[in-house]
């Protein structure tokens, strides 16, 4: 298996292509390569920029119809990146979050199978489950991955994620890689409430709509817990080594994430804080402050946290070759930076 990235006869289905990371990586394909772009989201909101792409088709579609899933698996290399992934949504649509990132992802596989085509399949940091706060590396092939009860519907995205991976793993004639994401963070993630989403997005997205509308930033539980942020160009950067190294990246799972990016939920507050105030030109007192706020009040019952993820990035640099270099700094600056020119002007 070698795709080149100069063969324009290679095509390349991305399933999810109008989310966060699909519409970043849809950019760098038609960037770096000379390959056709099979494009399949429910709606293209944040692709509207590529919508008339000579390299580009576009399906609108549903990957849980059985007839998307078979079209996806004609082109030889398939991204699957279609899901629900926002852990507010885990607690409330436990079914849907369940058959998205678990029922969906297998009958693509299985077409995957059939038609001999690679699946690069997008799982999740969360698989670690529900780890301590200690501080430790967490490696794909040795971590343990400990989720909490069933009343605790928080983990049903992880374990619908970790068993699609489980059941991937278990075709024996299917070409797959799997990729974990740490945190991504970048523009274009997630959504402003009220405007073009609703419930509460991811924490960086969320911290940017509060800074915006000037309201406090909420820390759940006081913001203890930690997470390794990651800039979406080294994960796009990730993808691409991937790309280049089927023979390396065939039936292996990989971490994408920046140890030296890890910080407490607090400390990221106070980061964003001072960035916001300094592009802004404005003083800590004239912008949002911090308020604590329960989990359960928050995000309802059946919420639990992952206290500490720090990604092993030993793998990677063995196999891929591959060092996430972006700084925390750089990406906050760049992100509250889009959230400001893309939404300043509708608040
Ligand atoms: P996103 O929500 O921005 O994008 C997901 C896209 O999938 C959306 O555009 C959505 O419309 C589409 N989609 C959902 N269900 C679909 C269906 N049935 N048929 C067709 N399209 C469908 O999320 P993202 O941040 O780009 O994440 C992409 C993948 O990476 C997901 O699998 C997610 O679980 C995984 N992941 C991301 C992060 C991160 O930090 N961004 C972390 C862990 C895991
Ligand atoms: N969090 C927070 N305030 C918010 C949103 C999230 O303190 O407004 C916390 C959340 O409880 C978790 C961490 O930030 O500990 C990361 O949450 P996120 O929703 O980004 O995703 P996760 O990494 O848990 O999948």
């Amino acid at each position: 298996m070698h795709f080149s990235f100069n063969d324009p006869s290679v095509s390349i289905a991305i399933v999810g292509a109008g989310g966060f990371i699909g519409s970043h990586l849809v950019d760098a394909l038609i960037e770096r390569t000379t390959w056709r772009i099979f494009a399949v989201d429910l709606d293209f909101d944040r692709l509207q920029h590529r919508l008339h792409h000579s390299r580009v088709d576009f399906l609108c579609g549903d990957l849980k119809n059985e007839e998307v899933a078979l079209r996806i698996a004609d082109c030889p290399i398939v991204v699957n990146l279609a899901a629900i992934c926002v852990p507010s949504r885990y607690m409330l649509e436990t079914k849907e979050v369940i058959e998205s990132n678990y029922n969906h992802p297998v009958s693509l596989a299985l077409a995957c199978e059939k038609s001999g085509s690679w699946l690069i399949h997008f799982s999740t940091s969360e698989v670690y489950g529900r780890t301590s706060s200690e501080p430790c590396l967490l490696q794909e092939d040795t971590s343990p991955m400990t989720l909490g009860p069933i009343g605790a519907s928080r983990w049903s995205y992880a374990c619908a994620k970790q068993l699609a991976e489980r059941y991937i793993a278990s075709l024996e004639n299917l070409s797959w890689t799997v990729l974990r994401p740490f945190n991504f963070i970048g523009p274009r993630m997630d959504f402003m409430p009220g405007i073009d989403g609703e419930g509460i997005p991811r924490v960086l997205a969320n911290f940017c709509a509060a800074l915006l509308r000037g309201e406090p930033l909420l820390l759940v539980d006081g913001g203890h817990s930690r997470r390794s942020f990651t800039s979406i160009h080294d994960a796009i950067h990730f993808i691409f080594a991937v790309l280049a190294h089927p023979d390396k990246s065939n039936r292996e799972a990989f971490n994408i994430g920046n140890p030296d990016n890890e910080l407490s939920i607090e400390a990221l507050a106070t980061l964003m804080r001072s960035t916001y105030a300094s592009l802004r030109g404005v003083s800590l007192e004239g912008i949002s402050s911090v308020q604590n706020v329960d989990a359960k009040t928050y995000y309802g019952a059946g919420y639990e946290d992952s206290l500490r993820r720090i990604p092993s990035i030993e793998k990677s640099q063995r196999l891929l070759d591959y060092t996430p270099k972006e700084p925390l700094e750089i990406t906050l600056k760049e992100t509250l930076s889009w959230f400001i020119d893309h939404y300043g002007s509708v608040l």
